[in-house]
């Protein structure tokens, strides 16, 4: 017997999991873990585009987009033959609202930053994302000062 997983079984498992957060989001959620990086929130509703991961104490929002949901333009992923139009619509819009919360995001003194899916299935360059998350924050550090000086009155202090 080499796969006791009924298709009905494996089809549930997969919605279970999509259900809390797509793999790739898992996977960074683990490495941020073992990166000891502290103050970090997923899934973040109550900011422009929805972020991904944030971390408040830098003020950065990561967001990971999907090659195909994002038009990638290393993997110019193909759109689907039937509805192309639909689809092409679908990715055309999604660059345009990120390209707005991007935007909305930056106003509001938030570093944004976006990591592509592949970079992610990619070891070599998958390893590079905890650095550069690193980086960016110790960079930020004093904007950070700055912007919690200023916004300390009725800050939510969620932290699940
Ligand atoms: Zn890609």
């Amino acid at each position: 017997m080499t796969d006791n997983l009924t298709p009905e079984y494996r089809r549930k498992t997969m919605q279970a999991v999509k259900a809390k957060g797509t793999g790739l989001e898992r996977s960074i959620a683990a490495m941020l873990a073992g990166m000891r990086l502290k103050g970090w929130r997923r899934n973040v509703s109550d900011l422009p585009g929805k972020p991904d991961f944030v971390f408040d104490s830098c003020r950065l929002a990561l967001f990971i987009d999907g090659c195909f949901w994002h038009g990638c333009p290393i993997c110019r992923r193909p759109l689907p033959k039937a509805n192309r139009d639909y689809w092409s619509r679908k990715v055309e819009s999604n660059i345009r609202r990120a390209e707005k919360s991007n935007l909305a995001l930056e106003l509001q003194g938030w570093q944004v930053l976006h990591i592509w899916e592949h970079e992610l299935k990619n070891p070599d360059s998958k390893r590079l994302v905890g650095p550069r998350i690193r980086a960016i924050c110790h960079e930020r550090s004093e904007v950070d000062h700055e912007y919690s000086n200023r916004s300390d009155s009725g800050n939510q202090s969620a932290d699940s």
